[in-house]
């Protein structure tokens, strides 16, 4: 907790007060120094006490630079000061979003309590917080691998497509099939077939471009959606891709095998005067034609 007063005995009383809740108190003499102290102590503050008359920025000049910035906004905030009464004073704390307003002097067992219910609502926000970004990441990421998932890569494409066609720049789409992946299950288990895809995503995470996108789309099926690079620049990203993995081989089984993992590839230009179906198609049609023709290779879509 922060507790910003300019005057030292009332802060040093306030601090003695909430210690006896369990809260760690930091103290603040002036505006400025309190807005500090929330930012440098950010993930340790579930309440800030602030006095209303201060030096270097009052008590609602603080609490309003902590509700503008997005990292504090949700902060809660107990105003102290000799005005609790003033009704025009007790109005402005509402309508800057102060949590209570408190007189001074205050009530030692009155503060305690209001700082423990404002704490305890503060953990449960963070933790309802922490919760939804955990599911929005669930949502949106393979949980093996750390790829984006299948739902992600139909958004990113729609997306990628609309910013080629309005930037009249290319863009790409390629799918990658890991070759004889069923065989690395049947003989090495399922364990060192996780191993084989978390390499796999590990290594094309290396390789890509921050521009660029990739996927995990179904069980050893992957996709990447580049941007700015036609069929060419793929086919290029995909022979680098497979040169670095043809460096980084795995060690897999009892009996220690060196495996290399290889894969086929279907590349297509992301066409923005295309349906998106139709793109997808494409590369999936090159690659049926790439591992009907050996695997272990490129093949761009006829368009
Ligand atoms: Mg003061």
């Amino acid at each position: 907790m922060v507790v910003a007063d300019d005057d030292r005995a009332t802060r040093a009383l306030v601090a003695r007060w909430v210690q006896t809740t369990g809260l760690s108190v930091i103290e603040a003499g002036d505006g400025e120094a309190a807005l500090l102290c929330v930012n440098a102590h950010l993930a340790r503050v579930a309440v800030v006490i602030l006095d209303v008359m201060m030096p270097n920025r009052d008590g609602f000049g603080v609490l309003g630079a902590l509700r503008a910035d997005p990292a504090t906004h949700a902060l809660p905030v107990i105003l102290l000061t000799a005005h609790a009464t003033d009704e025009p004073d007790v109005l402005r704390g509402i309508e800057t979003g102060a949590a209570d307003h408190m007189p001074k002097p205050f009530s030692g067992p009155l503060l305690v309590a209001r700082v423990r219910q404002l704490a305890q609502q503060r953990a449960a926000a963070v933790r309802t917080d922490w919760q939804l970004r955990r599911a929005q990441t669930a949502a949106t990421r393979d949980p093996l691998t750390g790829l984006a998932n299948r739902r992600q890569f139909e958004e990113v494409l729609v997306a990628e497509q609309a910013y080629a066609k309005r930037h009249q720049s290319p863009a790409a789409l390629a799918l990658l099939d890991l070759d004889h992946f069923k065989t690395v299950n049947d003989v090495f288990g399922h364990q060192s077939g996780d191993r084989v895809l978390c390499h796999f995503a590990e290594i094309v995470r290396a390789t890509l471009r921050v521009e660029d996108h990739a996927f995990r789309v179904g069980g050893e099926e992957f996709a990447l959606v580049l941007r700015g690079t036609g069929v060419q620049g793929a086919e290029l990203v995909i022979a680098r891709l497979r040169a670095e993995l043809s460096r980084a081989a795995l060690i897999l089984g009892s009996d220690r095998t060196s495996y290399r993992i290889r894969f086929s590839a279907g590349v297509s230009p992301l066409d923005g005067e295309k349906a998106v179906a139709a793109v997808l198609k494409e590369a999936d049609d090159a690659l049926y034609s790439a591992k009907r023709s050996g695997r272990n290779q490129t093949a761009v879509a006829r368009v």
